[in-house]
């Protein structure tokens, strides 16, 4: 997960820093259930997005953190519904939420297709995953096969399950953070 804070000269948000952050998660899950878990795990920083982003906010910004720059929650049940508050958010359930902020990935089945992970659109998810080679090198991709691959974006839907792809990846092993080839 990354840290985000404010390029002074372009005044951008911007990736300071990575941090890997683990999560277990079990290779019966289906590929939906795997995204589902993941939206509830980081459903919290949707919540503070909505807050800080709202025209009524009363959050007020100190030097350590200021999120006024965040563009508005795009979210929400009806397309013309006015932007949503902290706490409508916090009282849909998780899968109403998941519904509302992932409503494009769910309609077209797929996380992949016709976005690529360089062309992230934030009104069609509320996040993107992505198998990431950190190795730094390109090679070719056991997932989509092109050479000049760096991340694919993990598929969604229910045909598949998080075993099928380490086996689509060739891995056997679950720490390969650390490799000099992992995902
Ligand atoms: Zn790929």
């Amino acid at each position: 997960m990354a840290s985000w804070g404010h390029d002074k000269e372009t005044n951008k948000m911007s990736k300071n820093s990575l941090i890997p952050r683990l999560l277990w998660v079990r290779k019966d899950s289906t590929m939906k259930d795997l995204h589902f878990e993941i939206f509830k795990h980081m459903r919290f920083v949707f919540s503070e997005w909505a807050d800080w982003s709202h025209p009524d906010t009363s959050r007020t910004p100190t030097k350590d953190n200021d999120l006024t720059k965040l563009p508005p929650f795009p979210y929400r049940r009806n397309p013309e519904d006015p932007q949503m508050k902290k706490e409508e958010f916090d009282a849909l359930s998780d899968e109403e939420a998941f519904s509302i902020c992932c409503k494009a990935i769910i309609e077209s089945g797929s996380s992949a297709g016709e976005q690529s992970s360089y062309t992230f659109d934030l009104s069609r998810g509320a996040y993107q995953l992505e198998f990431k080679n950190t190795a730094g090198m390109y090679s070719q991709c056991k997932l989509c096969g092109s050479d000049r691959c760096k991340s694919c974006l993990v598929p969604f839907g229910d045909n598949s399950t998080v075993k099928d792809q380490l086996t689509k990846l060739s891995l056997t092993a679950n720490d390969t953070l650390f490799e000099q080839m992992s995902f």
